[in-house]
Parts: C-alpha cells; sequence; structure tokens
C-alpha cells in the first residue's frame, strides 16, 4: 500500500536527505505537499520529479515564479503562511517537520490535528510549545517521531524498555567548528568559520548554533520534552567523532550507546518505516579502521548556552518560546554582522533576565506561545541594536 506523505522544509538539508529516501522506493510513497521558501527552481524541480499534487512556498513575492515553474506539470502552486497550513492539514499518513525555526510550529500541530505520524526535525517546535504538541498529538491520536540523530538514537535505545529504569539520557554534541578555539579568539569568529561544522553537512543556521551549543541547548529542552526525563538525568558530552549520538543508563548499570555514522538519512529512516527497520543507504563503520572514540566534558565558559537551557527547563512555562526567539534573532544578528560570536548568549541571557514573568507563567496556548515569541524578538532586536 503506497503512503501519503508531505515534506516541510523540502529543499532543507532534511528535507533533501527525506527526498533521496523516498525516491528510491518511488511507488511506496503518494506525495501530498512539499514547501520551501526561497529556492523555488529546488521545490518545482523536485514537486515535479515526485509527482506532488502541491508546491508551496511560504514567501508571498516568490507564488509567480513557482506557478511558471510547475506550468503544465499538473502540480498545484501555492504561497505563504496560510497556504503552508493548509497543505498541513491535506490528509496525509507521514509528515515531515523540517521548516527551521519557530515558523515550524503551526504547520506541525496542523499536521497532528489531521492525525498524521508527525517527524519531528523540528527541534524548536518542542522547545516553543512542547506540552502544546505533546497534548495535540495525544488529542488526535497522532504518532510524533523524533528525527534528531541524538533523540532518535535514545527513542532506539528504549524500545522495550522501562522508562521508570532509566537513571540518565546522555546526548552527545561534536563541539562544533570552535571546540579546541582559544576562547578568546571567539570574539573574531567570522561567519564563514561558525558556518564549517567538523563532521555533519546541514543547514546554516543549525551549524552555527552547533558552534555556541545552542544547538545542543536546544536538544537539552526537547530531550525533556519527548522523554519527560527530569533535566537532572539530562548530560551533555562532547565527543568529537559524532559516532555515538547518545547513550541511555539504566539503574542496574547499563549503558544502551548508539553508534552510526554522521548521516540523518538513518534517522530519517528509522522515523519513515517505525516500528519496522529497513534497509539504508548509510556508511556501515568499521570500528577497527577508526581505532578510537573520544569523550569529554563540555566546557561551560566556551559554551554558556547550555547553562541558559537549564534555567529554562528549571523555568518552565513558556521560557522554552523566549529562549529560542531571543537565540533566532541574535543568530539573525550574527549573521548580519551586528554582533560578534559570544554576544549571541549574552543577548539571548539579557532577553530571559528582562522577559515580563507574568507572560513566561501565561498558559500555554498557540496565542501565547506566539506573543512570547513576538515579544522576545523584539527586545533581542532592541538589545543588538544597542549594541
Ligand atoms: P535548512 O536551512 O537546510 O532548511 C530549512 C527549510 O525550511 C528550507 O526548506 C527552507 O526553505 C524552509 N524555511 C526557512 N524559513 C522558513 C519559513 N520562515 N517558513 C517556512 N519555511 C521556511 O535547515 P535544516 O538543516 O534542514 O534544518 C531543518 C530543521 O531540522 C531545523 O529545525 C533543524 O534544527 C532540524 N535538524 C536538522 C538537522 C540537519 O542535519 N540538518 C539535524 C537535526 C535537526
Ligand atoms: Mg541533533
Amino acid at each position: 500500500m503506497t503512503r501519503r506523505v508531505s515534506i516541510f522544509g523540502a529543499t532543507g538539508s532534511i528535507g533533501q536527505n527525506t527526498i533521496d529516501l523516498i525516491s528510491r522506493d518511488p511507488d511506496a510513497y503518494d506525495v501530498v505537499a512539499l514547501t520551501g521558501a526561497r529556492n523555488i527552481a529546488q521545490l518545482a524541480q523536485d514537486a515535479i520529479r515526485l509527482n506532488a499534487d502541491l508546491a508551496v512556498t511560504a514567501d508571498d513575492s516568490l507564488l509567480e515564479p513557482l506557478r511558471d515553474a510547475l506550468a503544465g506539470s499538473g502540480v498545484a502552486a501555492a504561497a505563504g503562511q496560510a497556504a503552508l497550513i493548509e497543505a498541513a492539514a491535506r490528509p496525509a499518513d507521514w509528515v515531515m517537520s523540517a521548516i527551521v525555526g519557530a515558523a515550524g510550529l503551526e504547520p506541525g500541530l496542523t499536521a497532528l490535528q489531521q492525525g498524521a505520524t508527525l517527524a519531528l526535525a523540528n527541534k524548536e517546535s518542542l522547545v516553543c510549545a512542547g506540552a502544546l504538541i505533546l497534548e495535540t498529538a495525544a488529542k488526535h491520536d497522532a504518532r510524533l517521531l523524533p528525527v534528531d540523530s541524538e533523540h532518535s538514537a535514545v527513542f532506539q535505545a528504549l524500545v522495550g524498555e522501562d522508562m521508570n529504569a532509566v537513571e540518565r539520557v546522555i546526548i552527545t554534541a561534536s563541539g562544533g567548528a570552535f571546540r579546541d578555539w582559544p576562547l578568546e579568539d571567539l570574539a573574531n569568529a567570522t561567519l564563514a568559520q561558525a558556518s564549517a561544522h567538523p563532521n555533519w553537512d546541514m543547514g546554516q543556521r543549525i551549524t552555527i548554533d552547533s558552534a555556541s551549543m545552542f544547538n545542543k541547548a536546544l536538544e537539552l529542552i526537547e530531550t525533556r520534552e519527548y522523554f519527560g526525563v527530569a533535566p537532572s538525568k539530562i548530560e551533555v558530552l562532547v565527543h568529537p567523532e559524532s559516532m555515538v549520538h547518545a547513550l541511555v543508563g539504566f539503574h542496574d548499570g547499563a549503558l544502551m550507546a548508539h553508534v552510526g555514522p554522521p548521516d540523518m538519512r538513518h534517522a530519517i529512516g528509522y522515523a519513515l518505516t517505525w516500528p519496522d527497520r529497513t534497509n539504508l543507504p548509510v556508511d556501515r563503520l568499521d570500528l577497527a579502521q577508526i581505532g578510537a572514540l573520544t569523550f569529554r566534558a563540555p566546557d561551560d565558559a566556551r559554551w554558556p548556552a547550555l547553562r541558559l537551557a537549564r534555567e529554562v527547563m528549571d523555568r518552565r512555562g513558556l521560557a522554552g518560546a523566549v529562549f529560542n526567539a531571543a537565540k533566532e534573532t541574535a543568530l539573525d544578528g550574527f549573521i548580519a554582522g551586528a554582533l560578534r560570536f559570544p554576544q549571541m548568549a549574552e543577548v539571548v541571557e539579557e532577553v530571559l533576565n528582562t522577559f515580563d514573568p507574568d507572560l513566561i507563567d501565561a498558559a500555554m496556548t498557540l496565542d501565547n506561545v506566539r506573543q512570547a515569541d513576538q515579544m522576545a524578538r523584539h527586545a533581542a532586536e532592541q538589545i543588538i541594536r544597542q549594541q
């Protein structure tokens, strides 16, 4: 039987890896919707090749170019935020959520509301609105599957296990581009240097977030939300080779590690055919050739984002939405050259420290999440302007 699939963020790194997998078995899938933003040529090419019903660009101004690129193909074109939500409401069995940033939240919620299985690469959804995502999934009997490499690893290590036997969850971090830099050089790090990841080939934003560890900070919160593990039981371990993705420690002392090459097609493929495993086109590790895997504790002075994530987890409420929005805005500031690399964490910390506590304690509704997000972006922009 063919499965109806939609891919949100189809033109990005995760989206293209997802397309790579479904293209290998085209008869198994019926593609409903593909979405992108500015890369119209890629979006149209994939939509035509996969014979999608619909292609959507998030950018209103690009509807005409998308229509032109799809002319005569039979693939419908649409643009803008409402079109993205309409696409997410179209019946599908499996939906990939791979838009980058908080923009991925509403399409994901909409897909859950129609009961689709949501493969969640967009970690920002869980950071901003974890309880809302989980409640929505439960209410509509929709399945949520993790696509982050660490969270897929934990998920796999937990198959058949009792959560009460879990003593700790360890997620690994490569340490990113500046792992071994002298601390005093970080202030002079350039955009190009921050955008080069030692092991993973990913979108630019998550690559810079890997260098600052804001990515791992988001993943700490994602771990708490997805698995319901207390923050004190979640650890970050620096592992430069990026082959052990996560470990789960049980109360008999056993540690179950997930080991594999740094290739997102493993986590995507696991979510695509879950609960079955399928043959995936990822490299098989030759451990004898690799010889050694190394580990070290994270350095708090180098990566203040990890401490901030722990404060956010303690604060609860809408602190995650504030944290993520401030982080996204600070990242925009660094990309635009308005902030130095270490100033991103300073901006995020100041937004968290000065944010209206009543709003952080407001109920987790979509409107309140949106409002906290907008206010945090605004606050971060003001701080950046004063730099
Ligand atoms: P990317 O930048 O390569 O792609 C992002 C996609 O989102 C593109 O299709 C882009 O067109 C679309 N997009 C951007 N802004 C948008 C907006 N405002 N509205 C709608 N669509 C928009 O990013 P990526 O590396 O593929 O990451 C996607 C998500 O997956 C992120 O949440 C990231 O944290 C997560 N993730 C990525 C990886 C990875 O290996 N790349 C690993 C784990 C998790
Ligand atoms: Mg990850």
